[in-house]
């Protein structure tokens, strides 16, 4: 693949870094990155990706543009409330990196369709704010053999995991580390629990970071980690995460 003049411009931030160069650029345009959820955590994700010139992103949501949306959905304007998430995500995507391919997909991911979607893609990176969705994502990504860069958020709070469980010991799974999902009375959502938008922001910002790092196989993948982030107390931390042998998602497997 050789790149246009447009391109050396548009990617010279990129292509002058020993990491990255043409031949990662080149990577980065071939690669295929499904973003679940555009929302508080898909907009930083979508924006940064399309930046970055990842040659095709596929969109999961089946919600509209609400006005409560846009203190943290930074990939939706004003001008789209009631609009499909996926259709205003792909405008503002077309308007930052017009190469970019956007593959819209207006629907819930469920266990009818999740498999397919997914193998459609190279790596998945989770966005959405359920617990179904998260644990669905998990074991079809194991399955499928794709990496997949999850992130969850709470009021001031946020944490990143990059699962590739697939590889083996000592690589974990999310189900590793929380077998089943909690009663789903016990879980607030952003839509009633609040939240500081702009954690939103760094959360998904580092999370389009780790799939870039993995879409490039450069510095160290968060796989069997957890980062954790509070944006009161101003503090980053990383812990070990380990691979379950009795795990019913990774056990025995692949
Ligand atoms: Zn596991």
């Amino acid at each position: 693949m050789s790149l246009t003049d447009a391109q050396f411009e548009r990617y010279a931030r990129h292509l002058i870094l020993d990491e990255v160069g043409e031949e990662g650029q080149a990577k980065l345009m071939r690669a295929r990155v499904l973003v679940v959820g555009a929302g508080g955590l898909g907009s930083p994700l979508l924006l940064y990706l399309a930046a970055a010139g990842v040659g095709t992103l596929g969109v999961v949501d089946d919600d509209t543009v609400d006005l409560s949306n846009l203190q943290r959905q930074i990939v939706h304007p004003t001008s789209r409330i009631g609009a499909a998430k996926v259709e205003s995500a792909r405008e503002t995507v077309t308007a930052i990196n017009p190469e970019v391919r956007v593959e819209t997909h207006r629907l819930r991911l469920a266990p009818e369709n999740a498999a397919a979607l997914v193998e459609a893609y190279d790596l998945v990176a989770d966005g959405s704010d359920n617990f179904a969705t998260r644990y669905l994502l998990n074991d079809v990504c194991f399955a499928a053999r794709r990496p997949l860069v999850a992130a969850a958020l709470s009021p001031f709070d946020g944490q990143l995991a990059t699962f590739k469980a697939f590889l083996g010991p000592p690589h974990p799974c999310y189900r590793c580390l929380f077998r089943e999902p909690p009663p789903p009375d016990l879980v607030p959502r952003c839509e009633t629990a609040g939240i500081l938008g702009a954690v939103a922001g760094v959360i998904g910002t580092l999370q389009a970071t780790e799939v870039l790092k993995e879409l490039l196989g450069i510095g160290e993948s968060l796989s069997g980690q957890l980062l954790m982030y509070d944006a009161l107390a101003t503090s980053f931390h990383k812990i070990k995460l380990l691979r379950d042998p009795d795990c019913p998602t990774c056990r025995g497997r692949p």
